[in-house]
């Protein structure tokens, strides 16, 4: 079963006054939640983009993994037609989603994907429940409530009849469920979301920008360094930035800090910044003897300019000598000291190797490191 997905950011965003598809939204644009969303889904196989034609080039290069960037038409039912026509011509069904719309749950995308495979087409909606009234020319009527629902996206179909239904279709329509209703097909409606919100209006956003401070946005990361010791005399063992006169030192460009190395890529990990070794080549001469807390500190700002703050780092090191444990209050207040957390949020374990191995005969020192990043508040 193959799922392709279209998100629509081609709208003009009149009643929002711009780019609204653009509009940030808790570090990345409104269009990008929407995109991101049904990306990780785990039945949906690909997401193309549709966008207006001027800001094609802008888009092409933020979204490299878009199964599609393409331009849009001149109004919505165009550019849905344009999106389609760029789906595999094998998938089973092909969502629809307003870029508009951040929050589509797993769960929603599930029921419509289900429906559209049980009936054609499927869209989720909510029914109404506030009393609906009719403005016009003056005179103010109530509406019989009773039936009326409210439609949302992603709307799914099978994609043989979604091709049928825009070729039978006449002029334009106001979502892609009427294209499909116009060619006698009966399509269901399945529960919605309330969070799934279209930002219409600038107000909109406000709530969407609430709606994302809520949403769980933990990422955690792996880091892992090992550095063999060192024949210099010179070298002094530096772990964690704490200096350890008397033990022969590690081998490396830097001071061969393998814990602090850790930790670094454990953040950039977590953040998916690449890694040490990208950001400090150890071909650059400026690193040679460098205290590695400037990686650190750098890996920090990094973060930060990502919209991330560090929540927790764990360390586990590895060595059969010498004993860290008696200096684990010193590593850790130097953690938390250049990592701007307090001292309860860094955890410090060390074991030995049993002997086993390369480690286990003392040959290097290890270091496993693990960091929980979260977004930025107030950002
Ligand atoms: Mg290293």
């Amino acid at each position: 079963m193959k799922v392709a997905a279209v998100v629509l950011a081609a709208g003009s965003g009149t009643r929002f006054g711009g780019d609204k598809a653009r509009a940030p939204l808790a570090g990345k644009p409104l269009w990008r939640w929407s995109f991101d969303a049904l990306a990780r889904h785990p039945r949906v196989d690909e997401v193309g983009l549709v966008v207006p034609a001027a800001a094609l080039g802008d888009y092409r290069r933020e979204a490299p993994e878009a199964s599609f960037v393409v331009a849009g038409g001149t109004d919505r039912t165009a550019s849905a037609k344009i999106g389609l026509d760029h789906t595999p011509p094998d998938c089973d069904v092909v969502l629809l989603h307003d870029a508009a719309r951040p929050f589509p749950s797993e769960a929603v995308v599930d029921r419509v994907i289900d429906a559209a495979l049980r009936s054609g087409a499927a869209a989720p909606g909510l029914p109404v429940t506030d009393t609906v009234k009719s403005l016009r020319d003056g005179a103010v009527r109530t509406v019989e409530r009773e039936g009326l629902w409210t439609v949302q996206t992603p709307q799914g179909f099978r994609r043989g009849l979604l091709v049928r239904a825009y070729e039978a279709l006449q002029g334009s329509a106001t979502d892609d469920l009427a294209a499909a209703e116009a060619l006698g097909c009966k399509p269901e409606i399945v529960p919605g979301n309330a969070d799934n919100l279209k930002v219409t209006r600038p107000e909109d956003l406000e709530i969407a920008r609430r709606l994302a401070r809520s949403q769980p946005a933990i990422r955690t990361g792996l880091g892992y360094d090992v550095h063999r010791f060192s024949n210099d005399p010179d070298r002094c063992l530096v772990l964690g930035g704490v200096r350890f006169e008397g033990s022969p030192g590690l081998d490396g460009h830097s001071d061969a800090d393998a814990l602090m190395h850790a930790v670094t890529d454990a953040l950039l990990g977590a953040a998916s910044l690449g890694d040490i070794g990208q950001h400090f080549p150890n071909t650059d001469p400026r690193w040679r003897a460098e205290p590695s807390e400037t990686f650190l500190a750098r890996a920090r700002e990094l973060l930060k300019d990502s919209g991330w703050s560090v929540w927790n780092i764990d360390v586990a090191l590895v060595a059969e000598s010498p004993k860290v444990m008696p200096r684990s209050a010193e590593i850790r207040a130097n953690l938390a000291r250049i990592l701007g957390i307090p001292a309860d949020r860094v955890g410090l374990k060390a074991t030995t190797n049993e002997r086993l191995g390369a480690i286990g005969r003392g040959e290097g020192i290890a270091c496993f490191a693990v960091a929980t990043i979260g977004p930025i508040h107030g950002g």
